[in-house]
């Protein structure tokens, strides 16, 4: 597995690949790597020859209140597990070598950063955008994994893929769970004992949900309501949204009579989760 630190060392390598018509799949990320991130690595090696992982705490997608200088790492760790994963190269850029003096570009999407995550981090999707293009640029991937954890960036990293027409196929995994649920995060870290406890609410409200709709409630207030009450009911909870919306254009539904994404933000203690789910009441 090979490690490199310049932008110009990651496109030597993979122009090298292409040059041998070696596929390359791509896994970015920040680190502190759990399992959730392992079957990323883990599906870019059943498709593609070569497994590129990232590792890059964007500075770019953190508001100025939130927690870039406390978000967790573990670099030894990151690379003993992208290792086991079949990773061939990881690249670890620094800030600076990613956003050198006078860098002015900005990548923006209209609508998708409009709903859920975005309402409540204006910066962030910029922030997204902007680093996964550059990172598209350098690693040169066929094939991108993302995880469906961060619903709403997949779809802005799905659309700004059309839209920028670059040549690479954007696929997501599956949401990797604890034990009782909690969707893994590098942000579980933050929770002391007690709120751990409480970080359980979001995936058992989301299971309260699914019952109420096979119970054949159609409107996504009543549900929500119950919803919020329910994680309320737990310590050092506050529910940031809970939205029940269209997968793809991800617009508010009025009425659950079709497939639909629910999403949830919830901040415990000071620590924010999301989880979501998609449900189909026809089914
Ligand atoms: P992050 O390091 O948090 O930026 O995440 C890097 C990638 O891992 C993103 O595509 C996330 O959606 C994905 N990811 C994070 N948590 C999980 C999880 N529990 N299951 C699957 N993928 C995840």
């Amino acid at each position: 597995m090979e490690i490199l630190k310049t932008k110009s060392a990651m496109q030597q390598w993979s122009k090298e690949k292409k040059r041998l018509l070696r596929s390359i799949g791509f896994v970015p990320t920040m680190g502190f790597l759990h399992q959730g991130h392992v079957s990323l690595m883990e599906k870019a090696k059943t498709l593609c020859d070569e497994v590129v992982l990232s590792i890059f705490v964007n500075p770019t997608q953190f508001g100025p209140t939130e927690d870039l200088d406390a978000y967790p790492s573990d670099l030894e760790n990151d690379l003993n597990l992208a290792r086991k994963a079949g990773v061939t190269a990881v690249f670890l850029p620094t800030k600076d070598h990613v956003y050198p003096q006078n860098f002015q570009t900005k990548i923006e999407l209209e609508h998708l950063p409009e709903f859920l995550c975005g309402k409540f981090r204006p910066v962030h999707f910029g922030g997204v955008a902007t680093v996964v293009t550059k990172l598209f640029n350098i690693v040169m991937p066929d094939v991108a994994v993302f995880g469906q954890k961060d619903y709403q960036q997949l779809q802005i990293i799905r659309q700004l893929t059309l839209d920028l027409d670059f040549d690479i196929k954007i696929v997501a995994g599956d949401i990797v769970r604890e034990k009782d649920g909690l969707a893994m995060s590098s942000r579980n870290s933050y929770l002391s004992q007690a709120q751990r406890k409480s970080a359980i609410s979001l995936f058992k409200s989301m299971d309260m949900a699914k019952v109420l709709i096979q119970a054949g409630e159609t409107d996504p207030q009543a549900i929500g309501k119950k919803m919020e009450t329910f994680i309320h009911g737990f310590d050092e909870t506050t529910v940031e949204y809970i939205s029940f919306c269209d997968p793809v254009t991800l617009e508010d539904m009025e009425n659950l009579d079709r497939k639909f994404l629910l999403a949830l933000a919830v901040r415990v203690g000071t620590t924010r989760l999301i989880d979501n789910c998609l449900m189909d009441p026809l089914q």
